[in-house]
């Protein structure tokens, strides 16, 4: 540890305060400290970790992808792991999605989504660049990325340097018609609407009704408006369905994944699209192809992994373990909704969430996260909450009795 302070920065992290474990090892749900201490890992390590760690069919598929290509530039070349992973994904997509486009982590996929919808409209000589989010919203780190974020701690140091996006309320049966109102009135600036469908994660596991943002995506769609749907967290699995757009009566234009893509063991990000879009940058001249890419778009052994995380991810018995923690994860919620200690209990596909009861308002800030924090870490389980929010994302490799294990620690504590 004293290693670890002399020589690395980490991330969201006060560097004067916070405490990095050595984690050595990991297998399943579980990680290993370099005393042999084991936590289960109940945020699937922010949420990308979905079959468990260290995954040996996983970690075979990749060695064998080293031993034959470990990277090749994807500009003028091809590999058929990321040929076979385009054509398995774009099956499992909404049937409109048609291209896949390769980067590096859910941030740059947002940066793609956004520039492929700014850039469609210039190709083809409108001027419409307004970007329209949700409150509350959270999409990444990378100037764009945080542009479409809600303003606040994390981006305010940068805010002069941020451009301008129309903000709106997550969509409610209440406050739909509102909201049209608002669309309605910038309606031939906007180019694109960006959204994390269902879920919220990062502001703290808030969850929204798929009617309504159904009915949002049509409103937009028959105002000429594109639909970027964020799945870098909700994808694979995580609510419910494979993808969150199962559970929507309409089709996005553009989507996002990263975090689960690769089992959570490389980053790797992921833009599909519609022909549409993809026919805008289709062109005789140069200056209308997509000028974006990383040094390791496409990476050979990223694309193995995703691969082989899909082939688990398909298999039957993921799937009902999945269905087995939904079901799992309500029951948990249903105990708790009377609890005198929380509040606004939630729970989605294999999310589950509350707001711990403070005297102040629910904040990211709020000094109960380290107690609740540290309490966790001794009793042997990773929980680290949003402020006072309380969260579970279990790896699908999680048994019934972990979770139980884990739902008892939690009420103990609560308790105390
Ligand atoms: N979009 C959403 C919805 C996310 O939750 C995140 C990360 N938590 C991102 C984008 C950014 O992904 P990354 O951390 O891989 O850049």
């Amino acid at each position: 540890m004293q290693r670890d302070i002399n020589v690395n920065w980490h991330p969201y992290s006060q560097m004067k305060t916070t405490v990095h474990l050595p984690i050595v090892s990991g297998k399943g749900s579980y990680l290993f400290d370099a005393n042999g201490k084991s936590y289960l890992d109940m945020i699937s390590s922010w949420w990308v970790t979905i079959h468990g760690h260290a995954h040996p069919y996983i970690a075979e598929k990749m060695f064998a992808q080293l031993n034959t290509l470990e990277h090749v530039i994807y500009a003028g070349f091809t590999h058929p792991s990321a040929i076979e992973l385009s054509e398995r994904l774009l099956a499992l997509l909404p049937e409109n999605q048609q291209k896949m486009f390769y980067s590096d982590n859910g941030s740059t996929a947002v940066e793609v989504a956004l520039k492929m919808c700014i850039q469609k409209s210039y190709n083809q000589g409108v001027k419409k660049n307004k970007i329209v989010a949700f409150k509350n919203a959270y999409h990444g780190d990378t100037f764009g990325a945080m542009s479409v974020s809600q303003p606040g701690p994390w981006t305010i140091p940068f805010a002069d340097l941020l451009f301008e996006v129309i903000f709106i309320d997550v969509p409610t049966a209440d406050n739909l018609s509102n909201t049209k109102k608002v669309i309605a009135s910038h309606r031939n600036e906007i180019a694109c609407l960006i959204y994390e469908p269902l879920v919220q994660g990062a502001a703290g596991m808030l969850m929204h009704q798929a009617e309504d943002l159904s009915e949002l995506m049509r409103y937009c769609r028959e105002n000429g408006i594109y639909l970027i749907q964020d799945e870098v967290f909700v994808g694979f699995g995580r609510t419910g369905t494979l993808f969150a757009a199962d559970q929507l009566s309409q089709q996005p234009d553009i989507m996002c994944f990263s975090k689960g893509l690769t089992g959570g063991t490389l980053a790797m990000g992921l833009t599909s699209c519609s022909q549409e879009i993809y026919d805008a940058f289709y062109a005789d001249q140069k200056y209308k192809a997509l000028f974006h890419g990383h040094s390791f778009t496409a990476n050979p052994v990223s694309c193995a992994a995703a691969l082989a995380s899909l082939d688990l991810l398909l298999q039957k018995e993921t799937q009902s373990q999945i269905q087995r923690i939904v079901n799992q994860q309500r029951g948990f919620a249903n105990t708790l909704k009377n609890h005198p200690k929380v509040v606004n209990v939630r729970s989605l596909g294999t999310i589950v969430a509350m707001d711990c009861k403070q005297k102040e308002e629910t904040s990211y800030f709020s000094d109960l996260q380290e107690s609740l924090y540290a309490q966790f870490i001794d009793k042997g389980i990773l929980i680290r909450p949003l402020g006072n929010i309380i969260y579970l994302l279990p790896p699908y490799s999680t048994s019934e009795q972990d979770l139980d294990y884990v739902y008892s620690v939690i009420l103990e504590i609560l308790n105390e």
